[in-house]
């Protein structure tokens, strides 16, 4: 099933995100994780790919065991900046070979350990999606950024790149997460204006712990509303408090945002199944 159909199609669309072991030592406990939320049965679970830096040995076997044991699409994520022409090539024959149809094509950020002589480097995500095309056969999807990539000199210039990666071949786009839904409103404005069509599936991440906070503020300098500031305040030393919290404020960003007739909604669960659970919980009557 083509990603791109399930956004198109008539109900609004709830997908997840799982990530693969980093080492065969954990790959058990991690699939289990995985298949708990494959259990859940959203509309397709994206599979992220060596976020981070390095690239990920695991994407496409767990990506693959989910597709076959609980007949869920699958979104398998690929990162091109630390890889080779030839190693991408592997990777999306591997996909290919395993029936993975549709990839989210990432650029990746730069792994500490990636030689210096880089000749054969990628640049942008737009390089892959092109060569992605050519290959042939993959619903491909792209990452956006409401509030603007860490790298770029200002929001005209992504969003012109943005459009770069539509041209290139990409059918839909995901952001990046959000906490205050006119970041998204705004956003989409100024992409419908830069001609950009494909619909733009929101990116929402249920935050249940303060430390987790802290590290996405700090690598991707997302805003936080003052409204979730308090709630981080006065909940954020209480786990089991600080974890309902979170999840009903992202409920209630979901819900806003079907009200506005957003076609497709992606939870950063993060392996996380009670997670995934109370929010598909949340929605069950709004999403049918
Ligand atoms: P690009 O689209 O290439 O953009 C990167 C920067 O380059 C932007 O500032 C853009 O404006 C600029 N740019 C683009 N084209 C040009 C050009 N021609 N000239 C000059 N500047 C240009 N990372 C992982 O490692 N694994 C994952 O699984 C993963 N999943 C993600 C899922 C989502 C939904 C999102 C939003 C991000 C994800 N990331 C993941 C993080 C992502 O890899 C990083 O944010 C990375 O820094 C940028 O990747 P990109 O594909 O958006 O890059």
């Amino acid at each position: 099933m083509r990603v791109i159909d399930l956004i198109r199609g008539e109900k609004p669309c709830l997908s997840f995100e799982v990530f693969p072991p980093k080492t065969s030592a954990n790959y058990q406990s991690i699939q289990e994780a995985t298949e708990k939320i494959a259990a859940l049965g959203p509309d397709f679970i994206s599979v992220t790919y060596g976020a981070g830096g390095g690239t990920s040995d695991y994407t496409v076997s767990i990506s693959a065991h989910l597709q076959e044991k609980y007949h869920v699409p699958i979104l398998a994520h690929l990162s091109c900046i630390n890889s080779s022409h030839e190693g991408v090539k592997k990777q999306l024959d591997a996909m290919r070979a395993a029936g993975i149809e549709n990839v989210l094509a990432l650029r990746g950020d730069v792994a500490a350990d990636r030689p210096p002589d880089g000749s054969w480097y990628y640049h942008y995500a737009s390089e892959l999606i092109r060569e992605m095309k050519s290959y042939g056969g993959f619903c491909i999807g792209g990452a956006c950024y409401p509030e603007s990539h860490p790298e770029s000199k200002n929001q005209v210039e992504d969003i012109a790149h943005l459009r770069e990666k539509v041209d290139a071949g990409c059918e839909f786009l995901t952001t990046q997460m959000f906490f205050d839904n006119n970041i998204y409103y705004n956003f989409l404005y100024k992409v419908r204006e830069a001609g950009i069509t494909v619909p733009i599936v929101a990116g929402i991440m249920p935050v249940t712990n303060v430390k987790q906070i802290k590290r996405i503020v700090e690598l991707s300098g997302t805003a936080l509303p003052q409204r979730f500031r308090y709630l981080l305040d006065r909940f954020g030393s209480t786990p089991a408090a600080m974890k309902q919290a979170g999840i009903i404020y992202a409920s209630e960003q979901i819900i806003d945002l079907l009200a506005n007739d957003v076609p497709a909604i992606h939870v950063y669960s993060m392996n996380n199944a009670s997670v995934a659970e109370q929010i598909q919980s949340n929605l069950s009557e709004i999403l049918k």
